[in-house]
């Protein structure tokens, strides 16, 4: 009796030790990851399904412009593997200091390989102060600070965000390979149709120039033929002159209606608006829920735009 059952518990052992060394194997599932802002958050979930536990740094309703990590943001940082950033303004303050603090966290540049555009906040101050186009070099900004940061407002970008989300991941987690690659696809796939959906939905409008207070939808205007014009410069309520400037511009394009998004002040927003008779609508950049924002952001801009 006693030694058979002895002999029944040796297979039982064995599967223990196989299941502890199969479970040593991946780095840790899931695997946690930050991130600067919630679309962001959305793309790594995508791609990464169950094993990602993705924390973002900008929260609801808070500015990329701004942002302060928090001490419990900061403590997490800690027990954190990868840093997804995409160039929003406090990485550029908060990079470095979280890299100090981190030296095992491994940061992610979901920029590479994307043309940048120029930040159009610096258009208008070269416009306004007739400056050569390039004397801003002269105030010691680095190159970084004058490109535009809003790469996820074109989806056809966050195709490039997206298989370079699948590369880390795979690289970090090569068991997973397969199953990261089939997430990446229905996520591609996703993107065409939202890209085809906006596309038709923009086709037929003729006005081609809309206002924005916040300049974040540049990718989205370049790529779909229209074009951004923005109310704030350098990240600052514009001034009298600027503002009678673009209400002049406004009334000369026949503009009804100025976007605003919630993390910004819509004072000056509503001046414009009372002074040409238009409309302030809300649009934001920065929703966790990007492809259905996507979809609203988009008929928004068909309606002021009809
Ligand atoms: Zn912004």
């Amino acid at each position: 009796m006693r030694k058979s059952r002895g002999l029944c518990l040796l297979p039982g052992l064995l599967l223990m030790f196989s299941a502890a060394s199969l479970a040593a194997a991946p780095p840790s599932t899931p695997i946690k990851i930050f991130v600067s802002v919630l679309p962001l958050k959305y793309f790594v979930e995508r791609v990464g399904g169950e094993a990602v536990q993705v924390s973002v740094m900008v929260g609801p309703g808070r500015s990329p412009h701004t942002y302060e990590p928090t001490p419990r943001q900061m403590a997490e940082l800690s027990r954190t593997q990868i840093y997804f950033r995409v160039g929003v303004p406090f990485e550029q303050v908060w990079m470095k200091r979280i890299a100090d603090l981190n030296p095992h966290l491994r940061f992610v540049d979901l920029r590479k390989g994307i043309r940048l555009l120029v930040s159009p906040a610096h258009h208008h101050e070269d416009n306004e102060n007739l400056q050569e186009p390039d004397d801003h070099q002269e105030h010691g900004e680095s190159a970084e600070e004058e490109k535009d940061p809003h790469i996820w407002t074109d989806p056809r970008l966050v195709k490039l965000m997206a298989e370079q989300i699948r590369e880390t991941l795979t690289a970090l987690d090569p068991a997973r390979a397969d199953e990261y690659a089939a997430n990446y696809r229905a996520f591609v796939a996703d993107l065409d149709q939202l890209d085809r959906f906006i596309r038709d939905r923009l086709a037929g409008v003729r006005q081609r120039k809309f206002l924005v207070f916040h300049p974040a939808w540049g990718y989205f205007a370049e790529a779909y033929g229209l074009q951004q014009i923005a109310i704030e410069t350098e990240g600052k309520e514009p001034g009298p002159k600027a503002l009678a400037r673009i209400i002049a511009l406004a009334r000369e394009e026949k503009i009804h209606t100025i976007f605003v998004q919630l993390q910004f002040s819509r004072t000056a927003a509503d001046t414009v608006a009372r002074a040409i008779g238009g409309r302030v609508v809300a649009v934001d950049p920065l929703a966790e829920d990007y492809l259905a924002n996507m979809r609203l952001a988009a008929d928004a801009f068909v309606q002021s735009l009809e």
